[in-house]
Formats: C-alpha cells, structure tokens, sequence
C-alpha cells in the first residue's frame, strides 16, 4: 500500500491601519484563527509583511515592554538623524528598522496550534505611520 501526503497551502491576508508613528499591534488572535481555519495540523506558518518600513516581532504583550521596544526601536534607527533617504521620503529610520528586525517570521504548527511561547504574542511593529493600508500575509504550509 502507498501512503500519499499531500502538503496543503493556506494563505490569508490581514487588513489594518496604524493610527501612530510608532506603535505595537497585536494580531496573535488573528493569526492563531487562521492556522484554525487551514484545518493544518503539522506544519509551519510564516507571518510575513510586504512593507519596508514594518517589521514582525515576537515578544510579551506587556504595556511597558511595549514601550521600551518602542524606545529602543527609536534609538536603534534615529529617526532624526541626517540620513540621506530623507531627501527623497523622510523615513529611512523606518527602512532601516524592517532591514533589520525583519519583515517575517516563521512558527511551527503541531496538532493544529501555533506554537509560541507564553511570552511571545505576535506583533506588527509600525515604523512609519499613521497608514491606512498595510497588509500581513499569514501562509500555512502543512498537512
Ligand atoms: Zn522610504
């Protein structure tokens, strides 16, 4: 008897908007629904933004480590610095904190659950808002 696996592929797209320059948004519930909805139970799910001046963090949903991200964030990347993106766009801070915090990440999914930490919600971290249409992709791949 051959046993054939098929791998499914589910993708879904979520719709937002940020209402500050710099902010934390947590979709975790969204997410977590999704990977329901594949109907995946083993597999990976990718959380990916298609945007430069976004990036994707894992971390807890706690009020004031949110602001000490955002803290940090601010410090990391400058955003008054001289940089010379800004003669063109006035947000090279932003580029420069998707270049390198990323603008995806990827977590495993086993009997059907995301898997994460207690301590790791899913964010979107916005860099150059306020931004009526930003755009996450969530893609399941698994069977
Ligand atoms: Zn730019």
């Amino acid at each position: 008897m051959v046993m054939v696996r098929v791998m499914k592929v589910h993708h879904e797209i979520i719709r937002f908007s940020t209402s500050k320059r710099f902010e934390l948004i947590d979709i975790t519930h969204r997410v977590e629904e999704i990977v329901h909805k594949s109907g995946i139970s083993s597999g990976l799910c990718m959380v990916f933004a298609p945007h430069a001046t976004v990036a994707i963090i894992a971390n807890e949903h706690e009020i004031g480590l949110m602001e000490d991200i955002l803290t940090f964030i601010k410090e990391l990347t400058q955003p008054n610095r001289d940089w010379r993106h800004n003669s063109i766009d006035d947000n090279a801070h932003a580029h420069i904190g998707s270049a390198v915090l990323s603008s995806h990440r990827l977590f495993p999914v086993i009997n059907g659950e995301l898997v994460r930490g207690t301590w790791q919600n899913i964010f979107i971290l916005e860099m150059d808002g306020p931004r009526t249409n930003r755009t996450i992709y969530v893609t399941i791949m698994g069977e």
